[in-house]
C-alpha cells in the first residue's frame, strides 16, 4: 500500500494497522479532545472505541472510503484535528508518502 511499511508507534516492532486515539483515563469527551493523542499502531494495541480505532487498510481502501471516513469523523465534536494531523505528518514520514510529479 505504501513505499515503506509504517511501524507501530507504541511497540515499534510490528507493522501499523490502525489509526487510534490513545486510550485516555477518562470518558470525559472534553478531556479526550484536549489530551487524547492519535497514533498509528499494530493490531496488538487496544483501541478506545470503534470510532477512534480506524483500520488503515479501510481508511485508504478507495478514494470514497477516505472521503467518507474523514467526513464522518469531522462530525464528531470530540475530534482534535491538530492532533490527528500531527499523526498524519509522522505517518507520511513513516510511509515515505511524498508526492512525486
Ligand atoms: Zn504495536
Amino acid at each position: 500500500m505504501f513505499d515503506k511499511k509504517p511501524m507501530c508507534e507504541i511497540c515499534g516492532k510490528k507493522e501499523a494497522t490502525h489509526f487510534t486515539l490513545e486510550r485516555p483515563d477518562t470518558t470525559d469527551n472534553a478531556v479526550i479532545k484536549m489530551e487524547g493523542k492519535w497514533r498509528f499502531v499494530c493490531q496488538d494495541e487496544d483501541g478506545y472505541n470503534e470510532f477512534t480505532h480506524i483500520s488503515i487498510e479501510r481508511f485508504f481502501k478507495t478514494p470514497s472510503a477516505t472521503v467518507d471516513l474523514m467526513a464522518h469523523t469531522h462530525e464528531k465534536d470530540w475530534m482534535n484535528w491538530d492532533n490527528f494531523m500531527d499523526m498524519i505528518h509522522r505517518f507520511r514520514t513513516a510511509t515515505g508518502s511524498f508526492f512525486k510529479s
